[in-house]
């Protein structure tokens, strides 16, 4: 494809949102014009996040409107700009989310982007549920052969967050460790922690997560009802860690109950609460709360090289075409979703 002003101007297939609140609407917009540092990428695949949820209810990263979202593409590079050497028209690509200001990204590759963050594809930037969508070249990495874009897209939010948590958490082989929240990134983060050589506790909350968490390689998948389960396995001095993938005040506390002394819990999930913490058992336990948002460009280097390894095998729950956008993201809020519901944007 060419630089002319007619594909420059040409029209596309999009979901967009146009008040929050109400269903998406499919319609045909314009399509992203690319500066000299940018590539358009023929979108094939976007997956659904429960962020795409709060986005469309106005609860968190409330976007101006009209709002293409999607932060879980991936698709095959259409046109490059001038200045782009490190890619070529066909190069099958996923993005990493995040544009800084500077050179962050290459700077300190392990850590998402905070300080200087400027805009963040599919949150405050046109995202994947569209025929085509724009990332700096640098943000662009390339995808081996044998990732099939279904699962692809799922590094930009659900395996680098996943990856990165991992790394946060400083998780070693013989620790025992806490997954709450059996979705997309929970079962992810099983996998990335049974081939670190770690014992996995899967705390789900319906017999199908539990299911789920075993078949990821959970060694003891339980409801949170079953606490004494929990400890049992841990022969009663409590899990090193725990990954909170809710990130509310009843899951945050059932992880410090289950922790050893100084323990790590992890947060991930994000949600508007503020759970008020024992202080006495934080300090006397010497418990560690570590944040972990995202990951860095390596996290999503890393990501792609554990899902071309066969290490992590996202769970896909369905794929359905753009025109059933609405349909799909019924079926993530409604919460029967068992992994990722993708949306299919064109075929390879
Ligand atoms: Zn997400």
């Amino acid at each position: 494809m060419n630089d002319s002003a007619s594909t420059q101007s040409s029209t596309m297939k999009a979901a967009v949102l146009h008040q929050i609140g109400h269903p998406f609407i499919i319609e045909h917009v314009p399509r992203p014009t690319i500066e000299p540092h940018e590539v358009l990428i023929e979108t094939r695949t976007c997956g659904i996040c429960r962020t795409d949820i709060h986005m469309q209810d106005g609860i968190a990263y409330v976007p101006d409107l009209p709002h293409i979202p999607g932060h879980e593409p991936a698709g095959v590079v259409a046109r490059i700009g001038a200045n782009v050497t490190n890619l070529a028209v066909g190069d099958r690509v996923v993005p990493h989310l995040f544009i800084t200001e500077g050179d962050e990204l290459i700077a300190d590759p392990r850590h998402a982007p905070s300080a200087t963050v400027k805009s963040i594809i599919g949150a405050s930037l046109p995202g994947g549920f569209a025929e085509f969508f724009k990332a700096p070249a640098a943000n662009l990495l390339k995808l081996p052969g044998n990732i099939p874009f279904e699962h692809a897209g799922l590094v930009s939010c659900a395996v680098i967050t996943a990856v990165h948590a991992c790394h946060r958490s400083r998780a070693a082989a013989g620790e025992t460790a806490i997954v709450i929240g059996i979705g997309g990134i929970g079962i992810v983060e099983i996998q990335i922690l049974k081939a670190r050589g770690c014992r996995v506790i899967a705390i789900g909350l319906t017999p199908e997560d539990l299911d789920l968490a075993t078949g990821a390689g959970a060694d003891l998948a339980v409801t949170a009802q079953q606490p004494d389960d929990v400890s049992s396995f841990t022969a009663h001095a409590g899990a090193d860690l725990a990954f909170d993938f809710v990130g509310i005040a009843a899951t945050m506390h059932t992880c410090i109950d289950a922790l050893r002394i100084r323990g790590r819990l992890i947060i991930v999930g994000e949600e508007d609460e503020s759970p008020p913490i024992n202080t006495i058992q934080l300090a006397q336990r010497e418990l560690e709360i570590i944040g972990s948002r995202n990951g860095g460009i390596d996290d999503a280097r890393e990501a792609i090289q554990l899902m071309a390894d066969g290490v992590v095998i996202p769970r896909i729950d369905r794929v359905m075409p753009l025109d059933q956008f609405n349909q799909a993201m019924d079926h993530v809020r409604s919460g029967n979703a068992k992994g990722r519901v993708v949306i299919r944007v064109a075929d390879d």
